[in-house]
């Protein structure tokens, strides 16, 4: 049945038409061009894909295909790659064909699980896509407060499946990003700070390195590798499957938006600035400039506090008093619909380009930079700004590769767009973060913009490159996983 299924495409590609169905002869698949790990020309025999297929449980996915054009597609636009083959993987054993048959031909290699890289790795030119979107599902074992979570899982089925049991972990703020790829860069969220990076709650992962073998990590086994994936990206092999630690989260929260003038910015942020030193925990503030459609600039806060609701009425009286709002919608909600309620402002499809920076601190001249950057720039876009610190700061630089512990904020600029200006876009955004630049140290690397340069990245890992070049050369020497913030192997 696959074979058939497969050679069906073939004769799709050799006719040009999109493929509609099983053939009824066998007719050999066409020599495919494709590119190398170093961008050189390659020819795959046509035979060897052929057996690629046959050996997937899944679909091998080739232009042509009814469902390629869909399925090359990423959440961010700008990336409007082809990929030679997309490797639908349905499990483990899917996953070890797949990265065999791309170390064997030295093929470029783009791993995708949802899809949301801003800096468009998940998919690439005449390469293979290792797509694990056929690969969902979230095992909660509540006894053992533990999820057990396919990689091509979106955080809102993690956030689902642990809520139903009343537990939680820390997953990003729009439901429709991949786990995967928000867990292994470090992963950011409302309940960040009070239970660490989704990635520090990270306790065993299943792995196939680029050897093709599937391995465990955990603190008993191979725990040099667990150390890597937390904050270490897809750089030492394609995860099939997360093991995170839960903990008791009551599926309503106390959460909203508060939204003032944009001639109140400079109180709201420099409020956020100093409430951020001492907020409890169990507090998630993120602050927004933005553009209404109208034209109008505003600034607003969103509030999450997910421990007792009394208390946290007293925690966010003072923000919520600030200045005059002229809106206010804090109260009593669904975690799990909060944890979607962004999903519309950020639709895949569109063209985005994003720069980001933690900063170590930030004064009134500071933030004077921020609203100028927002308000002066010639084209719209949002600045984010997000306190930092609780149980981000308390783990150890050197404890997990995730390298920005000790930062106060995290800033974020995030331009979008769907006409055809892009060049201008991308440019006005440049311009308005070099006015921000000077007062960051160090950047999220999951929201790295492509520009970023592969010195800049690797600086990024601060103390822990050296000790990750090494595991890149234990788990991956020929750097096969470069589409990522990448790691050189060590020589
Ligand atoms: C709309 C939006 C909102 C976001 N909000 C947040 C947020 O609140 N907090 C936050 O921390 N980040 C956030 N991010 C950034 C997010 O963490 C990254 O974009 C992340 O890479 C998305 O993961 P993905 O699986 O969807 O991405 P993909 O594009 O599928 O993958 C990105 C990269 O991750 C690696 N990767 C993915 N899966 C695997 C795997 N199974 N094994 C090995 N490597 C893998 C690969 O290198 C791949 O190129 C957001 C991004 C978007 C687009």
């Amino acid at each position: 049945m696959k074979r058939r299924q497969f050679v069906g495409m073939a004769i799709a590609l050799s006719a040009g038409l999109p493929f509609r169905g099983f053939a009824s002869t066998l007719t050999a698949v066409p020599d495919l061009p494709a590119k190398s790990l170093d961008g050189a020309d390659l020819l795959l025999r046509g035979s060897s894909v052929e057996a690629l297929a046959a050996s997937l449980a899944g679909q091998l996915w080739l232009p042509g295909h009814a469902n390629y054009e869909q399925a090359r597609r990423i959440w961010n636009g700008m990336f409007d790659k082809r990929p030679a083959l997309i490797a639908r993987c349905t499990g483990a054993s899917d996953v070890v064909q797949a990265v065999n048959f791309a170390r064997e031909h030295r093929l470029l290699t783009a791993v995708r699980a949802g899809g949301h890289s801003f800096s468009g790795k998940s998919t690439c030119n005449g390469g293979i896509m290792i797509d694990l979107e056929p690969m969902t599902g979230v095992r909660v074992d509540p006894g053992a407060r533990r999820a057990f979570l396919e990689t091509g899982s979106r955080l809102l089925q993690l956030d689902r499946e642990t809520q139903a049991f009343g537990l939680a972990t820390t997953a990003g703020t729009v439901g429709d990003t991949g786990a995967a790829g928000l867990t292994l860069g470090g992963g950011l969220g409302r309940l960040g700070r009070r239970f660490g990076l989704s990635c520090d709650n990270v306790v065993g992962a299943d792995v196939v390195t680029a050897a093709g073998t599937l391995v465990h990590a955990s603190e008993s086994e191979n725990s040099d590798l667990l150390w890597g994936l937390r904050g270490g990206g897809g750089n030492f092999g394609v995860v099939t499957n997360l093991e995170y630690r839960l903990h008791p989260v009551d599926p309503t929260v106390l959460a909203g938006d508060v939204v003032w003038p944009i001639e109140q910015a400079r109180d709201v942020l420099r409020y956020l600035v100093e409430f951020g030193e001492t907020m409890p925990d169990e507090l998630g503030l993120e602050a927004a400039l933005v553009w209404t459609p109208e034209g109008k600039p505003l600034v607003s806060v969103e509030a999450c506090w997910s421990a007792d609701h009394a208390a946290g009425e007293k925690v966010l009286a003072p923000l919520r008093r600030l200045g005059k709002p002229f809106a206010d919608t804090i109260a009593p909600m669904p975690y799990v619909a909060l944890q979607s309620h962004d999903d519309a402002g950020l639709p895949a499809g569109r063209n985005y380009y994003a720069k980001n920076g933690f900063l170590p601190t930030l004064d009134e001249a500071g933030i004077d930079q921020i609203l100028a950057a927002f308000r002066e720039a010639p084209t719209r876009f949002i600045v984010f700004l997000s306190p930092y610190g609780g149980a981000y700061g308390r783990v150890a630089v050197e404890a997990t590769a995730f390298p920005n512990r000790k930062e106060k904020h995290l800033v974020l600029m995030i331009s979008q767009w769907t006409d055809a200006e892009g060049d201008r876009h991308l440019a006005d955004l440049r311009g308005s973060w070099n006015r921000i630049d000077p007062l960051t140290r160090g950047f999220y690397a999951n929201l790295a913009d492509p520009d970023t340069s592969s010195i800049v990245i690797r600086q990024n890992y601060g103390p822990n490159i050296a000790r990750l070049s090494a595991l890149k050369a234990k788990y991956d020497p020929m750097n096969l996983f470069r589409l990522n913030a990448n790691v050189p192997p060590k020589t």
